[in-house]
């Protein structure tokens, strides 16, 4: 863990070095490994195997990449671990280098010539802005014939189990019109009117996901939301906009209420704003550009991830987050997928971010119960 810390893999710069030192661990455990390369080639996804090369088995899922660390508001050096009472500080220590640091000390007490059912590690880039590298991870699975069955996410829940969370969607919606005075608005092509109207379809919609609410659903509130979170456009109180943008988010609580939101918005535009805007200026256009999407992580009712996880751990029952994860792509792929892993997410992105040694024992005793699960 102390060596993971050390490697600085804010978000924003290369994990490569950190990539290579844990498939660097993992082949010398006899792990089949994969790193896959992000375009620019300065970050990666690491793909790695211990056990017979089949169908089923487990995957375990971090990811390496860290939100930034302001020094001075640290009691000691964000990137080197230190221990103090019990507990191991440092930027990444509960998300997620700690469950990360677990992952590798199971493995090496792993017997993998028993294993009858295969153990997968994913450490995957650029989690914290978007789930991006974890969305290329499960794109590259989905091509390959052999899929593992179960997934354990080991974001901080204090070992407890989380069975599902919102999706995060935000978006930004640009709209361009055409200038003109202000005195003749027939003349032009008013953005901020039409960004107007689009923002009065977004709350009319916001009211019809209330009414789209699953049944005995977790959340809190129930159902889908919308939010706009800002808005801006023209320049001068007698000038007709010719440009304006509104940045909105949905949280889903399903992948159909995520494509409802879309399908929605994208008609609005196609069938009523574009055809009487362009009626004046053929110029004229709306584009939505999607900043992140982060799949929900959908409570079901049949779910053999959170039975695997709660009889490793003795958890009784399992709860919803309101923080986002990669858990939710793992759903899509078709795998059972909880969240589980040492350390609170209260630590998570702070200054003295730490994960106590309690819960890091916690979390090798469920992966080191597991490992005896897939050799039996
Ligand atoms: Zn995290």
């Amino acid at each position: 863990m102390a060596d993971l810390i050390a490697f600085p893999t804010v978000s924003s710069d290369s994990n490569l070095e950190m990539m290579v030192y844990l498939a660097n661990r993992l082949s010398h455990l006899g792990a089949r490994t994969d790193l896959f390369h992000d375009e620019t080639g300065h970050k990666a996804n690491l793909f790695a195997t211990l056990g017979p090369d089949r169908e089923g088995g487990v995957v375990l899922s971090g990811h390496s990449d860290v939100v930034p660390a302001v020094a001075e508001d640290w009691s000691s050096d964000p990137f080197e671990m230190v221990e103090r009472e019990g507990r191991l500080y440092g930027r990444g220590a509960c998300d997620m280098k700690g469950f990360i640091a677990a992952t590798l000390a199971a493995a090496e007490g792993l017997d993998a010539a028993a294993l009858t059912r295969p153990v997968h590690f994913a450490f995957t880039y650029d989690e914290e802005v978007g789930c991006i590298g974890a969305r290329a991870l499960v794109e590259e699975l989905a091509r390959r014939e052999v899929r593992p069955a179960t997934a354990i996410i080991g974001e901080p829940t204090s070992m407890r189990i989380v069975e599902g969370h919102k999706g995060c969607c935000e978006y930004t919606t640009h709209f361009r019109g055409c200038a003109g005075h202000g005195s003749q608005p027939e003349r032009g092509v008013n953005a901020a009117e039409y960004a107007a109207a689009y923002v009065g379809r977004l709350l009319q919609l916001r009211r019809d996901l209330v009414a789209r609410a699953p049944e005995g659903s977790p959340f809190d509130p129930p159902w889908s939301t919308v939010n706009v979170g800002r808005i801006e456009g023209g320049v001068a109180h007698n000038v007709i906009a010719a440009h304006a943008h509104v940045e909105w988010e949905t949280r889903p609580v399903s992948a159909a209420d995520q494509a409802f939101v879309k399908r929605t918005m994208a008609a609005y535009v196609e069938e009523e704003l574009l055809p009487a805007m362009r009626s004046v200026w053929p110029g004229a256009d709306i584009s939505t550009q999607t900043i992140g999407e982060v799949e929900g992580l959908e409570p079901m009712t049949e779910n053999a991830a959170r039975r695997l996880v709660a009889e490793l751990t003795g958890a009784n029952g399992a709860e919803v987050v309101s923080f986002g994860t990669e858990a939710g792509l793992f759903q899509k792929l078709g795998l059972a997928a909880v969240v589980c892993g040492p350390g609170s997410i209260e630590q998570a992105h702070k200054p003295d971010e730490y994960v106590s040694l309690d819960q890091l024992s916690a979390c090798l005793d469920m992966l080191d119960r597991l490992g005896g699960r897939l050799a039996a």
